[in-house]
């Protein structure tokens, strides 16, 4: 299910109020400010911060060097 993309227009990250990036690809919710995802479930953005993931471990995960 994916998610309403008007909700984009009244959420925001519930610790510095700014606007989330929503990831199709991940079904995340991304405040770019914090690098924290927020997950999806059934088409219902989870906003809780014990919920959200760092980005920062998947961007290192993402260098790789070969
Ligand atoms: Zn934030």
């Amino acid at each position: 299910m994916l998610l309403n993309p008007k909700i984009l227009d009244v959420i925001a990250c519930p610790i510095c109020k700014g606007k989330l990036h929503y990831d199709k690809q991940g079904q995340v919710l991304i405040c770019k400010f914090h690098k924290l995802s927020f997950p999806i479930k059934n088409g219902v953005p989870i906003m809780q911060i014990q919920q959200a993931k760092s980005l920062f471990i998947n961007s290192t995960n993402l260098v790789e060097k070969h």
